[in-house]
């Protein structure tokens, strides 16, 4: 299988793909063709282990890796979860996907605990001989997660640039205490898109990627953007459909909904890769927080990041430019890169572009868009763990509202997975103040008060926090980071 880019580069393997990030031209890698779903291949993986499953799916994409390779990456990585990396939780009337017990607790791990192995096979397969420097920016959670699954890793460095003031307490504190000779951790005074936008445009600067050379490195991402970011995603959406299918809560070929807290848009992208494959999905619900730019591109066609930019309660969805939606539109414009590019460049100039409504309620009828507010998300915490004793993060919270102001407009029956993305632990402060009406100035201590509250089990990534010491604690103006940088790397 090739990979071309959404603004019309030529193609390259599955490999080269992962190892660059993105294409020389500015654009994306998507797969020449999506690779079909049979009902014997789903017959087979209903028996199967998660990453058994996620062999299966992966070898479909990444053709120039055999699948004994994969298997075996898919077994190393998903071994550092606890427990099966994806279950399905029923509860009341929803079917909670939760992805949130890998090593840094939220579902960033499921791409981050086996993209080093892929990146380091396709290295050996192409011969590269120089070392590779992942270039990360974060709102929060690919940051920790990547850090763990590039620490000290061969011929690999890596640096994650994040907000210092847009993240919370919790995912800071992760980040800051990272082990590993080759991790290297900047906070920055922008917000996410500034971070992400400083990353995009050290990719694509000439002078720059010079300079990396120099130093004998080869510029690679980890963000959502990488092939080798989405990919292990398309996989939890078919797991997750043969589980329901297993338990006998859904029949063979019956269509579920999906919903997905959304940010740069990779999550929910990887549930529509699913679906192309042929997973039967009748909608694909868009749920953002009070960034909702996405919600407003689903109802009308304009999207417009020239728009006030708020701090949330759920960080890891503090976006106004969703990077992975240039995805989904080379799929509307019948993957012509001329039209793509052109929305891009508009996006880059004036912050905007607009689509033909009629022809996007045609084109992609799956998709709706809702949007939680702030208090609506706080409330959906405290009513869902009232009813159920159960916990959202708030990330999964504006999935949640998203989810019952779907069924209540449309009266939908149709059953419903929603995903979790996140453990509430790594948002303590928020929602212990949430359950309790109690504040607790200290992130630790908070998620330790809500624990005694809650009696859920903390993850032990999170408790092991409290003993561990801070090793990075730069942080610096936006505008002095690519210099940062540079002087990191050289220590
Ligand atoms: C990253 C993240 C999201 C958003 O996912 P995208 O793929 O960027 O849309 C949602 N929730 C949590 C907890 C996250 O870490």
């Amino acid at each position: 299988m090739e990979y071309i880019s959404t603004r019309g580069g030529a193609g390259v393997s599955a490999g080269t793909a992962i190892l660059k990030g993105i294409a020389d031209d500015g654009g994306l890698y998507v797969p020449s063709s999506f690779p079909v779903l049979t009902k014997e291949l789903m017959k087979e993986m209903i028996e199967m282990e998660y990453y058994e499953r996620a062999a299966e799916i992966l070898s479909m994409y990444l053709t120039d890796y055999t699948k004994e390779e994969i298997l075996e990456y898919a077994e190393k990585a998903y071994s550092r979860f606890d427990g099966d990396p994806a279950p399905v939780i029923k509860i009341e009337d929803i079917y909670l996907l939760e992805l949130f017990h890998g090593p840094t607790s939220a579902f960033k791990d499921i791409a981050l605990t086996i993209l080093p192995y892929l990146m380091h096979a396709a290295r050996v397969k192409s011969g590269e001989k120089g070392k590779t420097l992942i270039l990360v920016a974060t709102s929060g959670d690919t940051g920790k997660a990547a850090l763990e699954g590039f620490k000290d890793v061969e011929g690999t460095e890596i640096v994650v640039l994040y907000p210092a003031k847009g993240v919370s307490e919790l995912q800071k504190l992760q980040m800051q205490v990272s082990e590993g000779e080759n991790v290297h951790v900047i906070g920055i005074s922008g917000n996410f898109d500034e971070a992400q936008t400083l990353v995009k445009n050290i990719f694509n600067s000439k002078e720059a990627n010079e300079k990396f050379k120099k130093l004998g490195y080869s510029l690679s991402s980890a963000n959502s953007i990488n092939w080798g970011r989405l990919v292990p995603q398309i996989v939890y959406y078919i797991s997750a459909y043969l589980d329901m299918l297993g338990c006998d809560e859904i029949k063979w070929g019956e269509k579920i909904n999906v919903v997905v807290p959304t940010g740069n848009f990779g999550n929910i992208l990887a549930a529509y890769y699913a679906m192309k494959m042929g997973l039967p999905i009748k909608k694909l619900i868009v749920a953002s927080n009070s960034n909702n730019v996405l919600t407003d591109f689903f109802n009308d066609g304009k999207y417009d990041a020239n728009r006030t930019f708020h701090k949330t309660i759920s960080p890891s969805m503090d976006i106004l430019v969703s990077s992975n939606l240039e995805r989904l539109l080379f799929e509307f414009a019948g993957r012509d890169p001329k039209i793509v590019k052109k929305w891009m460049e508009e996006l880059k100039t004036k912050g905007e572009y607009t689509i033909d409504k009629a022809e996007l309620a045609k084109k992609l009828p799956e998709f709706v868009g809702y949007m939680s507010s702030e208090e609506d998300t706080k409330d959906g915490i405290l009513a869902f763990y009232d009813m159920t004793d159960y916990v959202l993060d708030p990330h999964t919270a504006v999935a949640v509202n998203a989810c019952y102001d779907y069924q209540y407009d449309t009266n939908d029956k149709t059953k419903t997975l929603v995903v979790s993305t996140a453990s509430p632990y790594k948002f303590s402060k928020d929602v212990f103040e949430i359950i309790t009406g109690k504040k607790e100035p200290n992130a630790i201590n908070a998620m330790k008060r809500l624990y005694d509250y809650v009696l859920i089990d903390v993850p032990s990534n999170l408790l092991e926090l409290d003993m561990m010491e801070i090793l990075h604690d730069i942080e610096v103006d936006t505008q002095d980071a690519e210099k940062t940088i540079f002087s990191v790397l050289k220590k």
